[in-house]
C-alpha cells in the first residue's frame, strides 16, 4: 500500500517507532512527496541515482543533486527531522494545542526553536482557499480578553484588549474561524457571505443586531432561540460552535499563556485544521503533506510587526 507507513491513527509510541531516525523519516517523505516515483525538483526528470547513503539524489539529465527536502519547508532545518516529526504529532493529537513551553521540555530544545516550530507547523495548516459551507451553519463571535467572555456578552461600550473572533459552523462539519476588529453588521455579513454558499439553506445566530438581514430569498435566516432545543439535541452539540469556543479558551487560557493577538489568527487556522480533521484518520500524513507544500516561514516576517 502507497501511503503504509502513515495510514491511521497512530499514538506517541508508534510514532517514535515508526519515525525514530532520519532515515525513516526521509524515507516517509520520499513517498509523500514523489508518491510516482522521485522527480528532479528542476527538470523534472525521472531518471535519478541515488547517492550517498540514500540521502542525496542526483539527476541524469541535468545533474543536479537533490535531498527529499530540497526545497520545502526542511531545506535549511537545523533540527533533525524526527523531532520535527514529533513536533508535528503533539500539534496535531493535542485537542487544545502544545505550547512552545512544553515543545522545548518534549523535544530538549531552546524556547527559541520550539517557538519558532511551532509556528512554522502552524503556517501550514493555514487553508489557502478553504471550501464555502452551506446546509445549515450557525455564526457566533467570541472575545478574548483577560478572561474570555461568555457568547451573547461583551458587545458594550468597553471592546476587549485582546481581539474578537468569529466563527461560522457547519451542523456536523467544518468550521471558518477569523478575528475582526469590531463585530458591526458590515464585518459579520462580510464573514458569512465569504465562508457560506449562497443556497445556504440556514443560518442561526443570536438576536444581535449585527446579523439582521443575512439571510435572502434561498437562505432562512434563524435566531438561536428559535433553534436552540433542536441543536442541542444529540451529537451535534458536542460539535457545536461552543465546543469550539471552550477548545480557544482552554488553549488561550491553559496552554498559550502568552497569546499576542498578532499571532491569533495562526492559532486559530491551527485549531481550524484539526477541528476540521477530528474525524480524519490520515490527520498525520496529511499534516507532513501540508508541510511539504508550504512555503517557508521565515523567522524574521514572524517576529516583525
Ligand atoms: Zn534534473
Amino acid at each position: 500500500m502507497r501511503h503504509a507507513r502513515t495510514e491511521s491513527h497512530i499514538n506517541m509510541m508508534q510514532t517514535m517507532d515508526r519515525f525514530g531516525t532520519e532515515e525513516k523519516c526521509r524515507a516517509v517523505l520520499e513517498e509523500l512527496r514523489w508518491p510516482d516515483g522521485i522527480c528532479c525538483p528542476r527538470c523534472k526528470s525521472t531518471k535519478i541515482s541515488r547517492i550517498r547513503d540514500r540521502a542525496q539524489f542526483d539527476c541524469d539529465a541535468c545533474r543536479y543533486q537533490f535531498s527529499v527536502t530540497s526545497g520545502t519547508i526542511w531545506h535549511d532545518t537545523h533540527l533533525p527531522l524526527r523531532k520535527w516529526f514529533m513536533a508535528i504529532y503533539l500539534t496535531i493529537e493535542s485537542k487544545k494545542g502544545f505550547s512552545a513551553n512544553q515543545m522545548k521540555q518534549v523535544l530538549g530544545v531552546s524556547y527559541k526553536t520550539a517557538w519558532f516550530l511551532c509556528h512554522r507547523i502552524r503556517a501550514a495548516m493555514t487553508e489557502q482557499s478553504p471550501a464555502q459551507l452551506n446546509g445549515t451553519v450557525k455564526c457566533d463571535e467570541t472575545y478574548i480578553g483577560e478572561r474570555m467572555r461568555g457568547r451573547g456578552r461583551g458587545r458594550g461600550a468597553s471592546l476587549p484588549s485582546k481581539g474578537i473572533v468569529i466563527g461560522v459552523i457547519q451542523r456536523g462539519g467544518k468550521i471558518r474561524l477569523q478575528v475582526i476588529d469590531k463585530p458591526d453588521r458590515k464585518t459579520l455579513h462580510a464573514f458569512i457571505k465569504k465562508h457560506t454558499a449562497p443556497d445556504t439553506e440556514v443560518i442561526i445566530a443570536d438576536e444581535f443586531k449585527g446579523y439582521k438581514g443575512i439571510g435572502d430569498h434561498d437562505t432562512l435566516h434563524e435566531t438561536v432561540s428559535h433553534v436552540q432545543k433542536e441543536w442541542a439535541r444529540g451529537t451535534v452539540h458536542t460539535n457545536g460552535i461552543e465546543n469550539v469556543w471552550s477548545l480557544l479558551e482552554r488553549s488561550v487560557t491553559g496552554t498559550y499563556h502568552k497569546l499576542s493577538v498578532k499571532h491569533l489568527d495562526a492559532y486559530l487556522d491551527e485549531l481550524e485544521w484539526r477541528f476540521n480533521n477530528r474525524d480524519n484518520s490520515y490527520l498525520f500524513r496529511d499534516t507532513l503533506i501540508k508541510l511539504l507544500n508550504s512555503k517557508n516561514l521565515e523567522y524574521r516576517d514572524l517576529i516583525a510587526s
